[in-house]
């Protein structure tokens, strides 16, 4: 399209650039690890980010999407080790906002399940921020997925259950008996984060309402290179940990949706298994 301009026509005023900065806060789930497995939008708010403050399930290969400019917190927290107060992470959140950072607070599987992302953005709320949360693929989907297992199966599973093993300090925790009754009676499988070091205990309580023979599975870094599995079944459980030495981070899977899994490593030849 051609446009005439006039000379009677006074020129239209350019829209005045505003100086102020805002700050921005995004809750991003990096996925399992594989980098692959980022969605568009969080890749696009990791590369947007002037501020990122990252937890340690996320990878070197995601840290390195962000730009070499931005400034990069690690505030890591894993069971046992040393990790940064939860208040802390939120004070820092909230004063980059202020300060005109965009803020990516970047946290493994998906920042709404188990991540504290609840959290997070209830004390960014409260200090009147507005926050955004991209999804991310949580390991426990991951998990079963990278052994080709569906997490649910009209034959085997009606729903899933995703549930931590390790309860917050002082809490009751979880009553592994309803939920292996539960579990049982109405075919779910269950998806144990964080369960590794309470297996012992989950094994004994889950086996009052599951049958023994119930397969179970435990993947270990999920998408990444370094992904190791297990399958057995449930009364073998601390068993087969000992025998792997599976560790942390793995997640448990326990359900029938496991059978075709056990089927085919069952037919496999032995110095083919030990190479899961
Ligand atoms: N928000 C995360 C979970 C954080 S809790 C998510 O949605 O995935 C941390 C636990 O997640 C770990 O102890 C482990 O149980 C599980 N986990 C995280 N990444 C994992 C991976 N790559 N493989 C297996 N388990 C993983």
């Amino acid at each position: 399209m051609t446009q005439v301009y006039s000379d009677a026509i006074p020129p239209v005023a350019p829209p005045r650039r505003t100086t102020t900065v805002t700050g921005s806060c995004t809750l991003v789930g990096a996925g399992p690890g594989d980098p692959e497995l980022l969605t568009l939008k969080a890749l696009k708010a990791i590369q947007q980010a002037t501020v990122l403050l990252i937890d340690d399930l996320v990878g070197p290969d995601i840290a390195a999407l962000a730009p070499a400019q931005a400034r990069i917190v690690y505030v890591g927290k894993r069971g046992g080790c040393q990790s940064t107060p939860q208040a802390f992470i939120h004070k820092l959140m909230v004063q980059a906002v202020r300060d005109g950072e965009q803020v990516v607070r970047l946290k493994g599987g998906d920042p709404f399940v188990f991540g504290r992302g609840g959290e997070e953005v209830e004390a960014l709320q409260a200090e009147g921020i507005e926050v955004r949360v991209v999804n991310g693929i949580t390991a426990g989907l991951a998990a079963v997925t990278s052994l080709c297992v569906p997490l649910t199966h009209r034959e085997h599973a009606h729903g899933v259950v995703f549930v931590t093993g390790h309860a917050k300090h002082g809490s009751t925790g979880t009553d592994w008996r309803a939920l292996a009754a539960t579990c049982h009676s109405a075919r779910l499988t269950l998806v144990i984060y964080m369960g590794v070091s309470g297996a012992a205990h989950i094994q004994a309580e889950l086996l009052t309402g599951l049958p023994p023979h119930t397969p179970v599975a435990v993947v270990q870094h999920a998408s990444l290179p370094e992904q190791r599995h297990a399958v057995c079944t449930l009364d073998k459980l601390t068993d087969m940990l000992q025998v792997e030495r599976l560790g942390s981070p793995s997640v448990i899977v326990v359900g029938d949706v496991l059978q075709g899994l056990q089927a085919v490593q069952a037919r496999e030849p032995a110095s083919q298994r030990a190479a899961a």
